[in-house]
């Protein structure tokens, strides 16, 4: 791959420039907010006119390339892995671990809300104003979790019927599909033929990552815009009576990213956590800041090949199934969010019915879209189950943002860890095939 690594200038690396475009951002919207007042006319108009912009030129250059990435990289992937036995094994594998992952983040999510219980917290007159505020929002998201159940019918449209149409609704499952089997029949047709498809997908993917290496120059300042958005406009008043809950689904993902991943990369992969996780940071931040596991997708293919030296036919292949269905972030989230309304609102629930709810936030996040808010309408089907009222989501509505940039923090860095588990478990990388970069901790663990 010729993309080059995330250097702009000779001092200043890009990912200490997009680091800089978060803090900078996040400071002076916080300072913005808390001096004028998210709804004062210059915040407004800076966001209007500026932030806002910024942030979604940035956030539509990574979309304009999601669907050719991931069409390239998967296709080339299967082609690249030859024997189809060989993309079923690593398939196999890839899904075994993206269930083992995410039951590990939502038995975490259930074991810190069950001791901390932040829905005891809750007043009565704090429910019924969040219940005013944010009550009509919470219809709006009611209505749309009707149209979106999660069944036999979600795996029947796996195979899409209409390849462009999964293009343009932005199906990454469609498109993953389509690309496994276009992949797996360029192994079938005459090797010439095939090589010919073949150079053709590779100088496609070429570009398109040379595309994310453009995308990514502008990082710093989409960054910066997306952030001051979010926190010059943020009700930090909401803060507080929620604080219990925010701080137990933050705590919670962070000893998911910080121990579990961290066992994980030391055991099994054999790499030191310090070295992957400062190789990873400009997709955890463009998570950060984009609430998007799609959207980050161009930038976390990119990483993987560029700044670990993942092979690109395992990264092509995982990376993209587990934007759109490893979200271990996702489901600790939904797990401590119904666990937390069923104590707002008095609903007891039993052993038997906690597990149901754990194999429920499994099921449903591996469902849920890779967008903003994308687990919202899974969730809001979760609470029906459990006789939670579904309108009880306006509880949260007011601080999901912050929680959603967290927890697609959280899926992006898993997404990563699947592929670097695969990739060593496959016997195609080790910890020595990382590229040498002087300003990181040396790459094998200790
Ligand atoms: N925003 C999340 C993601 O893109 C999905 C969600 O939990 O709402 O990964």
């Amino acid at each position: 791959m010729t993309a080059t690594p995330t250097k702009t200038s000779k001092s200043v690396p890009l990912h200490t420039k997009i680091l800089s475009g978060l803090l900078i951002g996040a400071l002076v919207g916080i300072a913005a907010n808390l001096t004028l007042g998210g709804t004062h006319p210059l915040v407004v108009n800076v966001n209007k006119y500026l932030a806002g912009p910024i942030g979604a030129i940035f956030l539509n250059l990574l979309f304009m390339i999601v669907i050719p990435l991931v069409f390239a990289s998967i296709s080339l992937g299967v082609a690249g892995l030859g024997d189809l036995k060989r993309v079923g094994r690593i398939g196999a594998k890839t899904l075994g671990f993206f269930l083992f992952s995410t039951a590990l983040s939502v038995t975490v999510g259930l074991l810190l809300v069950q001791t901390l219980r932040p829905g005891t917290r809750i007043t009565p007159e704090v429910r019924t104003q969040l219940m005013e505020t944010y009550g009509g929002d919470a219809a709006v998201r009611m209505q749309a979790a009707e149209t979106s159940t999660f069944g036999i019918q979600t795996l029947v449209n796996v195979v899409t019927r209409n390849p462009v149409k999964s293009a343009v609704d932005l199906d990454l499952l469609g498109i993953i599909f389509f690309g496994i089997v276009f992949g797996a029949a360029i192994t079938m047709i005459t090797a010439e033929r095939g090589k010919m498809m073949i150079t053709f997908l590779e100088a496609l993917n070429e570009i398109v990552l040379k595309i994310v290496d453009m995308a990514m120059k502008i990082a710093p300042y989409g960054v910066a815009g997306l952030i001051f958005g979010v926190t010059s406009r943020f009700g930090l008043s909401l803060l507080q009576p929620l604080a219990v809950y925010v701080t137990v689904v933050l705590l919670a993902l962070t000893l998911h990213i910080v121990v579990n991943y961290s066992w994980i990369l030391r055991l099994f992969v054999g790499i030191s956590p310090l070295t992957f996780f400062a190789r990873v940071r400009a997709p955890m931040i463009t998570a950060f800041s984009t609430s998007s596991s799609s959207g980050t997708l161009p930038t976390s293919i990119a990483t993987a090949e560029q700044r670990l030296g993942i092979p690109p036919q395992i990264a092509g292949f995982v990376l993209p199934l587990g934007a759109t269905m490893n979200m271990n972030g996702t489901s600790l989230f939904e797990g401590v969010t119904v666990i937390f309304l069923a104590q707002v609102f008095g609903v007891s629930l039993s052993l038997g019915d906690q597990a149901i709810i754990m194999v429920m936030c499994v099921i449903t996040a591996i469902g849920a879209a890779g967008v903003p808010g994308g687990s919202l309408p899974l969730l809001i089907g979760i609470l029906a189950m459990f006789g939670v009222p579904g309108e009880g989501i306006a509880l949260i509505l007011g601080v999901d943002r912050i929680l959603d940039m967290a927890r697609t923090t959280t899926n992006v860095t898993g997404d990563l860890v699947a592929t670097t588990f695969i990739a060593k478990a496959e016997g195609s990388w080790n910890a020595s095939m990382v590229p040498d970069e002087s300003d990181d901790p040396p790459a094998r663990a200790a």
